[in-house]
């Protein structure tokens, strides 16, 4: 069913959130509901969870949908935020075919369904679109360095193809598309063996083993709080159908890795130690966003600052970790 009139002025969409049981998809899916929307989560749970949304399933105005992005959907709705993908290079490379197919496929299936429905859409897109960038900070007008046979690939190229899908239906189709550049965010419901270094510290830190440094730990990159991102999501969506991105959004912040161990382990006060390990393939020597664009275009910018935003995660998994519920 599509949009009603709720009150004065005010507008109750529908909305579809693909991969909306997973650790983004799930405080969208929130967030949406809490402003009044109707909300369709879709998901194969293939990193995602039912966990993640079962505070979720009493409300009569959000539904839960088990549907692979990677086959045709037809739904009526008023705005799409696809998310559906997995996010660490962990899960991303462990059937890497299938992390493709469901950046390209998928981004092809929603936007068709956008197009039919006339639906907004907006794409979550990543900082891996720059590969291990050359310039820096990162600005949207900067292509990118991708190894386009690497590792990663699979996961940069699926992105950048959906990217490419997203502009030429807003070209050649008149579809109202919206493109964000996601860069490194964290937060309650990431998963605890997902292999990110924020997930895999905060774990190794509470249960006191070995924290994995890859590489010398000189690589950067800029941590944005999950409630700052969501923020900046559905300022986006809001806009109007000149604002098609992409648009960068992510804390310009910029840590060390071993800055970042070394915070968690205070932070914890765990007795973990640091230790080496091979830095993976193509791992991005440095990343940080520019937000200039998103500061002007959207009046946003993150308002949690790394520490009080690990606070929050560390809460999390110490929680997780004791059994108690999520
Ligand atoms: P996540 O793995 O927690 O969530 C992805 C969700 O998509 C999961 O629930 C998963 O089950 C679902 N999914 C995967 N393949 C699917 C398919 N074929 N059909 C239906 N559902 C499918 O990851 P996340 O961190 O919440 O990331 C969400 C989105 O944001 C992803 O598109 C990711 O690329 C993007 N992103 C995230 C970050 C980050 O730091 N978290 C950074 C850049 C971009
Ligand atoms: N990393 C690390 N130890 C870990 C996990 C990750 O040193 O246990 C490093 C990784 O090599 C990368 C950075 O932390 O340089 C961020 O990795 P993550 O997988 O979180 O995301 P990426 O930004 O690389 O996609």
């Amino acid at each position: 069913m599509k949009s009603v009139n709720i009150s004065q002025g005010e507008s109750r969409k529908s909305v579809l959130v693909t991969g909306g049981a997973g650790f983004l998809g799930s405080h969208l899916c929130e967030q949406l509901l809490a402003r009044g929307h109707e909300v369709i989560c879709v998901d194969n749970f293939f990193t995602g969870s039912k966990r993640n949304v079962e505070a979720l399933l009493d409300n009569p105005r959000f539904e839960l949908m088990r549907h692979d992005v990677t086959f045709p959907l037809y739904l009526e709705v008023d705005e799409i935020f696809n998310l559906a993908c997995p996010a660490s290079p962990v899960h991303y490379q462990h059937d890497p075919v299938q992390t493709t197919k469901t950046s390209v496929h998928g981004a092809i299936n929603m936007l068709g369904l956008a197009k039919r429905v006339g639906a907004k859409i907006l794409q979550a897109s990543t900082s891996e679109v720059y590969g291990d960038p050359s310039v820096h900070p990162q600005r949207e007008e900067y292509w990118g360095n991708v190894n386009p046979i690497g590792i990663r690939a699979c996961y940069d190229e699926g992105k950048r193809c959906a990217e490419t899908l997203f502009f030429d239906y807003h070209r050649q189709h008149g579809v109202r598309v919206k493109v964000m550049r996601i860069f490194n965010t964290h937060g309650p419901r990431m998963h605890p063996n997902d292999g990110r270094v924020v997930s895999n510290f905060i774990v190794q830190a509470l249960t006191g083993v070995d924290i994995t440094l890859y590489g010398d730990g000189s690589q950067t990159r800029s941590f944005c709080y999950v409630d700052d991102l969501i923020d900046g999501a559905l300022r986006f969506m809001d806009t109007g159908d000149d604002v098609v991105g992409p648009i960068n959004i992510g804390n310009p912040v910029e840590s060390t890795i071993r800055e970042l161990a070394e915070l968690i382990i205070q932070m914890t006060g765990s007795r973990s130690q640091i230790v080496y390990r091979p830095l993976p393939s193509d791992d991005p020597l440095q990343r940080c966003p520019d937000i200039t664009l998103a500061r002007e275009t959207l009046g946003w910018e993150p308002k949690v600052a790394l520490r009080q935003g690990l606070a929050h995660t560390i809460e999390y998994f110490d929680r997780l970790l004791s059994g108690a519920t999520a």
